[in-house]
């Protein structure tokens, strides 16, 4: 049997690579400011945030 966890977002979103490390292991956090346009990502390999256009 298959649980859905719903903590889990599950859109088709291309990985986004990270700035610094060019790592694929990141995390998309949920926006906190005005700016839809962007969104926030967070590196899990050397845990730096940063912003990427959505
Ligand atoms: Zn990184």
């Amino acid at each position: 049997m298959r649980r859905l966890d719903p903590s889990v977002d599950i859109e088709a979103d291309d990985p986004v690579t990270c700035p610094y490390c060019g790592s694929e292991e990141t995390t998309r956090e949920h926006p906190r400011g005005p700016s839809l346009c962007k969104s926030i990502h967070y590196c899990n390999v050397c845990e730096e945030s940063f912003e990427a256009m959505a």
